[in-house]
């Protein structure tokens, strides 16, 4: 048995920073969580706080039920792989495994067991004898994974341990840590900036944005139902399309609009959309998703997504062999004014047959596959779409809160600058009283105001002023 429960973890480090906001997560035995975001976002500090490398600022950590805040790491039963593994250069693979061991004072019998259990399980028997730098990255990588495991741990906890490995070996890395999961039935915790290592390994994901989770679930949930436009954006590759718009028609027919293209949602979205009205012919902007994927050039898509057909053309064919990529641009409303690629949103990826015979600077006809495109409000980023009609609820409570901030937020920042702006009146106008003073000892009329401010004031009337100033 090796569950965890964080409750309400904070983590603000000593200079100010608020790297860990409010995380909580019941984690089963024998999962396999993962924790993915962009760098800075907070995981490692929450891996460390598990293994008590970092201190937590409030909330509570349990593991099997058992708080644990003030254990020190060592009797917390954890183990824990780092990108950078650290083996002892001068030691064999096998010393290497065995030390902690030997440290903790195990009979040097039960060591070799298990060294050589561990080697076994990882294909690493033929290198005991040899030191880390007659090794591979590969191998190495195995050692420190060996290290950990003879300690036989409740929870292994493994901090972005393939990102020093080349593409290939990263892949078959991954595979085999997986399969060091099934093998070893222990709770996993993996730290990684790598969307495919998240889908490929995770049980379940925790997608970590500047410190606040922003969703937990399966892989396929998350590629199937992102909460908001960033999960929808961070997972996949290349990454979903997206596109301003607006919500048109009627209950019964509602279109997209976005750029010149007008696209039908079949009935079934319709009715997952939360809080229609809101949007249905108003002002308030969505924004519209699509994958790569789910954009297609073939004739008989074309064909069978009459209501999901736009025109584009074709900047760039991308040939990658089991795939082509066609990055095109859309029929767009511009302003004409120069924008970057990344915030270009009239950018279209289509993801398709590598057979397609699209050519470079074509304008052709696409497919969306609108029964699986996305909805996102423009302003809180939130899905409009439900999972089904149950979940509504939920969303719509989800939204609710996050306009709420938003508005408290706004209101916030209008208070703070109405306010910096009052000081800063208050500082000119004693500035201004001060000036008006040293000039009237000196004798120097003061300044005349804008006319259509008071009228200027003469030398002699200053002082007075400037007595009930004090
Ligand atoms: P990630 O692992 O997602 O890349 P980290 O958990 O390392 O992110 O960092 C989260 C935030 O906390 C970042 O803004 C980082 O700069 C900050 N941070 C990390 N370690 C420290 C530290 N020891 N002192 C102050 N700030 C830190």
């Amino acid at each position: 048995m090796s569950s965890l429960n964080l409750k309400n973890i904070f983590k603000v480090y000593p200079s100010g920073v608020t790297a860990v906001t409010d995380f909580n997560l019941d984690i089963e035995d024998k999962e396999f969580i993962v924790f993915v975001g962009p760098s800075g976002c907070g995981k490692s500090t929450t891996l460390r706080m598990i293994a008590g490398l970092e201190e937590i600022t409030s909330g509570e950590l349990y593991i099997d039920g058992t708080l644990v805040n003030n254990v020190a790491p060592k009797d917390r039963d954890i183990a824990m792989v780092f990108q950078n593994y650290a083996l002892y250069p001068h030691m064999t693979v096998y010393d290497n495994m065995a030390f902690g061991l030997k440290l903790r004072k195990m009979p040097k019998d039960q060591i070799d067991q298990r060294v050589k259990e561990a080697a076994r399980i990882l294909g690493i028997e033929m290198y005991l004898s040899r030191k880390p730098k007659a090794l591979s990255g590969g191998q190495r990588q195995r050692v420190a994974l060996g290290r950990a495991i003879v300690r036989e741990p409740k929870v292994f906890l493994l901090d972005e341990p393939l990102s020093n490995l080349d593409a290939k070996l990263r892949s078959q890395m991954r595979t085999e840590i997986t399969k060091l999961h099934n093998r070893l039935a222990t709770t996993f915790i993996y730290v990684t900036h790598d969307q495919i290592e998240a889908m490929t390994m995770g049980t379940r994901i925790v997608v970590m944005k500047d410190g606040f989770m922003q969703q937990v679930d399966t892989p396929i949930n998350l590629y199937d139902y992102p909460i908001n436009q960033f999960v929808a954006g961070f997972i996949g590759t290349p990454q979903m399309n997206f596109f301003s718009g607006k919500l048109t028609g009627t209950k019964a027919k509602v279109y997209v609009e976005f750029g010149k293209e007008k696209v039908l949602l079949p009935k079934d979205k319709v009715k997952l959309i939360c809080n229609l009205e809101k949007y249905l012919n108003t002002d308030r902007e969505i924004i519209f998703g699509i994958r790569p994927e789910d954009v297609s050039d073939e004739e008989i898509a074309i064909q069978d997504e009459k209501n999901g057909v736009i025109e584009v053309k074709v900047d760039v064919v991308e040939a990658l062999g089991s795939e082509t990529l066609l990055y095109c641009k859309i029929r767009s409303d511009d302003d004409g004014e120069e924008k970057s690629i990344a915030d270009d949103i009239s950018n279209l990826i289509a993801k398709v047959d590598s057979r397609s015979k699209t050519k470079r600077d074509e304008t052709v006809k696409i497919a969306l596959d609108m029964a699986h495109c996305h909805l996102f409000d423009k302003e809180t980023e939130i899905t409009l779409l439900a999972r089904s009609e149950d979940n509504k609820a939920e969303i719509e409570e989800l939204q609710a809160k996050r306009e709420e901030e938003e508005a408290r937020k706004a209101e916030e920042a209008a208070k703070k600058a109405a306010e910096e702006e009052a000081k800063a009146a208050a500082e000119l106008e004693k500035k201004m009283a001060k000036l008006a003073k040293k000039n009237a000892k000196k004798g120097i009329a003061a300044p005349a105001a804008p006319a259509e401010e008071a009228p200027a004031e003469t030398a002699e009337e200053k002082p007075a002023e400037d007595s009930e100033n004090k």
